[in-house]
């Protein structure tokens, strides 16, 4: 349980402010996470990593000579936002590109991916390399499919040192490549974690019981057997790790042993003792390992192991020093506090003095995007529930956050003046902005397509709702590029753009053609109990997620209807 805070909603904002107060030798606090606080040298690779919060020391922890320019850091458990990823990769870099590392999940990618476009867009060199090393998540044929667990460090470190070092990104791009394909981990369960404010936990494990596969964000494992002794957890891991050896390993290695939140230090040396006879008498050289928390899954009960296997170059760079908050190997030469830049915030301005008659219409896209807020509030504990039994458990609270910010930022482009375009535009980029995950990025380029369809003007046409309809579609469909029985929101999309433009095509009232597509998206997001998840976060526990309906889809569908009624209600006036 996590008690100490004031308002749960600012826990992760809170948190980090007193972190940079507590590191400001190490770190400044930018607009969307930290960046070093101490000067490096014009044209060196900046390495940007980041992700939710909760998770310390990653990612945060990790900016400092040696390793990491910067961190963007979500919302808790969140993928932090595209705009988050941009100004932390803005304010980081030094002239010589970005490398974006972070772990593999559909909502960082998402997130990371609209950054680099623009980074890259704008003339500032940015590639990405993701951490895949958790074994239980894909099996090895799928291994570009794999959740980035504990493994983030060694991929970071590498790339970090590599930078150092005055590599090229080129150079540090491969690099970060090669150790990611050389680490690999296995977690375990005791016991759940508990978000702030919320009152159970995201997932238990049953008293005695041990979870084998577990991510760090709370999803559930693959498989759950009786508490095991020491001896015997440490013969689970180091024999499922050694199953997976890549190919290219050679003898010498770096087992890093990993505290998920609770698990004490004591018991973490106890186990980790046992791990380095197991791996010596499998004929296997340790080198520089690690024991303790290096990314943490907030109060968690469990713990993970990862194998750097290591080749020349890996070992130098794994070797090299580094100076952060978190992680200090070696020396440096101290380094000179810079200046840090405030980046103006990039918010979209309202164009001003809409016409009356496009005014009114920006006034039902505001009360349309209340009434989405309504139903998201009274249904956000049971779709958080429904993203635990499969996913990570956020989507309730994902779609409050969401949906709450984007209402906000309608109000006050409303207030402004603001005619349709512009308040669509306002509110998603800030529904992209604040609910992090993938159904925020999701959902805010999908609102902002909207408006930019539709303009602002006085009055439209049937033709105008269906094209709209579509460009809602095209939105979701481009960004996140799932296909019809993916187990999305996509099967809750398609039914309902199809059900729509056959209904107008028929010569159907908008609230009417509504009303019919919402029925479609409803009964299409029931449906989708039957599929198996093929994209996002769910996708390692397929099983566990058969008989249940996809979060994303039928969230898609209750919000449908509600604008559907809404539209129903104005038409009988
Ligand atoms: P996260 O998966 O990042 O935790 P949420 O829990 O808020 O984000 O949203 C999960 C929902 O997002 C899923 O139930 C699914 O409907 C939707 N989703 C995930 N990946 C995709 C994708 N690639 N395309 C469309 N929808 C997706
Ligand atoms: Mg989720």
């Amino acid at each position: 349980m996590t008690k100490i805070f004031d308002d749960p909603g600012q826990f992760a904002d809170e948190a980090l402010d007193g972190f940079v107060a507590a590191n400001s030798q190490y770190v400044a606090r930018v607009d969307g996470g930290v960046v070093r606080a101490t000067e490096f040298p014009a044209g060196q690779v900046a390495l940007v990593i980041g992700g939710g919060s909760g998770h310390y020391p990653a990612f945060a922890g990790l900016v400092g000579a040696g390793l990491a320019a910067g961190s963007a850091c979500g919302n808790m458990f969140a993928s932090p936002s595209a705009g988050q990823v941009y100004r932390v990769a803005r304010a980081s870099q030094a002239g010589g590109g970005v490398l974006l590392s972070y772990g593999n999940y559909a909502g960082d990618v998402l997130h990371f991916g609209q950054a680099q476009e623009k980074l890259n867009a704008e003339g500032i060199e940015t590639r990405t390399v993701l951490v895949t090393d958790d074994i239980a998540s894909a099996p090895l044929e799928e291994i570009g499919k794999r959740r980035g667990i504990a493994g983030d460090l060694t991929v970071f470190k590498v790339a970090g040192a590599a930078a150092e070092a005055g590599l090229d990104l080129d150079e540090v791009e491969r690099l970060a490549i090669k150790a990611n394909h050389h680490t690999r981990s296995l977690g375990v369960a005791f016991a759940g974690c508990t978000l702030p404010g919320a009152t159970e936990p995201l997932f238990t494990v049953p008293e005695g019981m041990m979870s084998v596969g577990l991510g760090i964000h709370g999803e559930p494992g693959i498989s759950e057997q009786p508490l095991p002794s020491a001896s015997e957890l440490a013969q689970l891991l180091v024999d499922g790790l050694l199953k997976d050896k890549p190919e290219t390993a050679g003898r010498r290695v770096v087992p890093i042993l990993n505290g998920l939140g609770t698990v004490k230090y004591d018991e973490l040396f106890l186990l980790f003792g046992k791990i380095e006879a197991l791996l010596t008498a499998a004929g296997l050289e340790i080198v520089e390992p690690e024991c303790g928390e290096l990314v943490t899954s907030l109060d968690m009960s469990g713990l993970s192991l990862t194998l750097f296997w290591l080749d020349g170059e890996l070992e130098k760079f794994w070797a090299a020093p580094a100076d952060t908050p978190a992680f200090r190997k070696g020396s440096l030469a101290p380094r000179r506090a810079r200046s840090i830049e405030s980046l103006a915030e990039t918010g979209t301005m309202p164009a001003l003095a809409a016409s009356p008659a496009s005014m009114a219409i920006a006034t039902t896209a505001l009360e349309a995007l209340k009434e989405a807020r309504a139903v998201v509030v009274e249904h956000e504990e049971a779709l958080g529930k429904l993203d635990a039994i499969a996913g990570d458990g956020d989507h309730g609270i994902g779609m409050r956050r969401g949906v709450d910010a984007a209402v906000a930022a309608a109000e006050k482009s409303h207030a402004a003046g603001a005619g349709l375009e512009e308040l669509l535009a306002a509110a998603g980029e800030q529904w992209a902005e604040r609910a992090g995950g993938t159904s925020g990025a999701l959902w805010g380029a999908a609102v902002t397509a909207v408006g930019r369809t539709l303009g602002s003007k006085d009055a439209y046409t049937a033709a105008d709702a269906t094209a709209a309809v579509n460009a809602l579609r095209d939105a979701i469909v481009t960004l996140g590029k799932a296909e019809a029985g993916d187990k999305t929101m996509v099967d809750a999309l398609l039914p309902f753009a199809d059900t729509f433009t056959k209904a107008i095509d028929d010569g159907g009232s908008l609230a009417g053609s509504l009303c019919a597509a919402a029925e479609a998206a409803a009964r299409a997001a029931d449906a989708t109990a039957d599929l198996t998840p093929k994209k996002g976060r769910a996708r390692p526990l397929a099983e566990k997620s058969l008989g249940h309906p996809d979060p994303g889809a039928v969230s898609f569908g209750l919000i449908a209807s509600r604008v559907a009624d809404y539209a129903a209600s104005i038409e009988s006036r």
